[in-house]
């Protein structure tokens, strides 16, 4: 990532959406302190915890939880389900020992992992792969968090299951306040989901706005063609609009706007100065010089 700012408030959904390379994943990681920062500030409710000490930082990881995209990876093989959700509800001593057990039962329910008795003995490898995402999620949720990082939730489950967990997360956001910030490639999922959007290419920001604002009126090359690979929701032909080519290397970045290699639009200036973002609306922010 490179000169990224955004702020997310209290009960917001905000999604960081780009393809695979844009510097998603590792922006959300970085915000909970899971991969170190080179340069710059993360702030939460006024703390600036970029520079704390781990021990200092600890108190705060239970408010600040993710949720992974592979749910067979992010459970240990040789943990129970109830096991599982115990250990970091132990660790952060949200109950007592003695009612650990009532409090995971209670948490398998609130994700649809029901009769709770009978997946709280469960090994991950005996359940689908929507039913390890509740698990993941449950884990999560039952430090009663604050703030949660959602790495492409649903990106590894069929279909059908996605919604179901989409909705499972919806309901929770309302039922436990929570504050969402939502990594996809995928536009429909990040229609389905956020209300506020933020479109990264090769560790920029090149568009963020209001969802509303930017589904009605998207207004970046890159973000067009997004939407152009959403078979409902092309604007234009398809064919047209897919950008030629896959993202360049991280390591060999293009000069001038990085995404003019791809851009049907570039133009002389476009390889030469890398254009900044600009308000085009009520914040509704375009890197692109065509604006
Ligand atoms: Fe395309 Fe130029 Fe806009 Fe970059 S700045 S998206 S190359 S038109």
């Amino acid at each position: 990532m490179d000169g990224i700012s955004f702020s997310i408030d209290e009960g917001d959904t905000l999604c960081i959406v780009g393809e695979s390379g844009s510097g998603k994943t590792t922006t959300g990681r970085s915000i909970l302190k899971l991969v170190p920062i080179t340069d710059g500030e993360i702030h939460y409710n006024g703390i600036k915890i970029s520079s704390m000490e781990e021990k200092d930082f600890r108190p705060l990881r239970r408010e600040l939880q993710i949720i992974f995209q592979d749910p067979h990876a992010s459970l240990s093989p040789g943990m129970t389900v109830g096991k599982a959700i115990e250990y970091g509800m132990r660790i952060h001593r949200i109950v007592d020992r003695s009612k650990l057990k009532e409090k995971t039962i209670e948490v398998l329910e609130s994700v649809g992992l029901e009769p709770a008795e009978y997946y709280y003995n469960k090994y991950p490898a005996t359940l689908s792969g929507g039913q390890k995402q509740r698990v993941a999620i449950a884990r999560a949720i039952s430090l009663n968090p604050k703030f949660i990082v959602a790495d492409e939730p649903v990106a590894m489950l069929d279909m059908s299951v996605r919604s179901r967990i989409l909705k499972l997360m919806i309901d929770l956001k309302k039922e436990k306040n929570l504050t969402y910030l939502f990594i996809t490639h995928d536009l429909a999922t990040a229609k389905f989901i956020c209300n506020k959007i933020l479109i990264m290419y090769l560790g920029k920001i090149v568009e963020s706005g209001p969802s509303g604002e930017i589904f009605s009126n998207p207004k970046h090359p890159y973000t067009i063609a997004l939407m152009n690979a959403i078979p409902d929701m092309k604007l234009v032909k398809r064919e047209k609009e897919i950008p030629k080519g896959e993202i360049p290397n991280p390591l060999n970045i293009p000069n001038g706007c990085r995404f003019h290699t791809r851009c049907k639009f570039a133009m002389d200036i476009c390889s030469k100065e890398e254009p900044k973002l600009k308000e085009v609306s009520p914040g509704h922010m375009v890197a692109c010089f065509l604006y």
